[in-house]
């Protein structure tokens, strides 16, 4: 593992947070913490995604993203490109299915790791160098990672992305998004959003910084409790299948362990249907919410073929490995003995 020593700089205290997409670039908080240069703050984190994908990638261009991606992002591509005339490829979560989709035209490459939902993990210094030696700018939205476990810029990633609606948020009553890199792909992000909108109001901004003073703290307990969840769902007769990086079973591990200096607090998991039915598994939960989003202080479940990943076709999704059994948890900062003893009475089996 890599130690993290500085999470929250010192200089805190007395940094400017946060800019207005319009204003310029200046230090601030999520640049310390991604160790970026410049970035822009926007509305939502699919305004981030989506302007910075179209501040590097026009007509006649292409683009390469992993098809396990949050499903917003992945329908942007399949909902818009055709219409703009970007030509897209998806490519399985390795760093060889990457290099293998880049052709001539391929100006962007986007990934996530972990990704949304399967908790897939790609090698990023690996795709950094693929990007670097072609040309091509490379995106990775770490979301799920958050800075406090993984930092892709020092891995050699162009841009971070973060919808900051869940972990930099963190109380699910905010919704933001974040796009920090060098001040030249900086300028280049700005000047699309100027066209395409997306600017952050102040008061979510303030908010924002209210959020951020936990983030450590926050994400620590929540890895912790993930950690625990996982080992005890791995080990459960009526569970079929975990999908965590921190498993040392998990096909991303190794990866994971040299690329993040902590395994997260997303994990997604599969009942075993012979056993236990989903929707009563769902009913009998009492502290752990059924709900959409994620990254909140509070821990919340969802299907995500039903809500993040409903607009991908099912035949699509079941092609990545997203099925209908497949339950999505975002592990919060609860007492983890109350987070387990749910678990285990809704999982009970007759
Ligand atoms: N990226 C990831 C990994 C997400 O899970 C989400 C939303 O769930 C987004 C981006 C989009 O963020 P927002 O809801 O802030 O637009």
């Amino acid at each position: 593992m890599k130690s993290l020593k500085n999470a929250l700089p010192r200089s805190w205290a007395l940094s400017p947070l946060l800019q207005y997409t319009e204003s310029g670039g200046y230090d601030h908080k999520l640049c310390e913490l991604e160790e970026a240069e410049d970035g822009v703050l926007f509305s939502s984190g699919m305004a981030a995604m989506s302007t910075t994908i179209l501040a590097f990638a026009g007509a006649g261009d292409h683009v390469v993203m992993l098809d396990e991606l949050y499903g917003g992002t992945h329908a942007f591509a399949t909902d818009m490109f055709d219409r703009l005339g970007i030509g897209y490829s998806f490519a399985a979560t390795s760093a060889d299915a990457v290099a293998e989709a880049v052709t001539p035209a391929t100006k962007v490459i986007v990934i996530e790791s972990p990704t949304n939902p399967l908790l897939g993990i790609i090698d990023i210094q690996r795709v950094a160098q693929i990007g670097k030696e072609r040309g091509i700018v490379t995106v990775i939205d770490n979301t799920f990672a958050t800075p406090i476990h993984q930092r892709p810029i020092s891995l050699g990633i162009d841009v971070v992305v973060h919808s900051g609606t869940k972990y930099l948020g963190g109380h699910s009553d905010l919704c933001c998004g974040v796009a920090v890199c060098s001040s030249q792909h900086a300028e280049r992000i700005r000047h699309a959003a100027r066209h395409l909108g997306g600017s952050l109001n102040a008061s979510t901004c303030y908010l924002l910084e209210r959020s951020l003073k936990t983030l450590a703290i926050r994400v620590e307990r929540q890895t912790q409790n993930a950690a625990r969840i996982a080992e005890y769902l791995a080990g459960h007769e009526a569970i079929r299948k975990v999908n965590y990086p921190g498993l040392p079973q998990s096909s991303g591990h190794e990866i994971a362990r040299n690329q993040m200096t902590g395994f997260g607090a997303m994990l997604s998991f599969e009942l075993d249907d012979k056993r236990i039915e989903t929707a009563s598994f769902l009913r009998r939960l009492k502290l752990i919410r059924p709900a959409v989003s994620l990254g909140g202080v509070e821990s919340i479940i969802c299907a995500p073929a039903e809500t993040s990943h409903s607009k991908i076709s099912s035949e699509e999704r079941l092609r990545i490995g997203i099925t209908d059994a497949l339950l999505r948890l975002s592990v919060g900062i609860e007492n983890s003995g109350d987070l387990l003893a749910d678990l285990s009475q809704a999982l009970y089996v007759k």
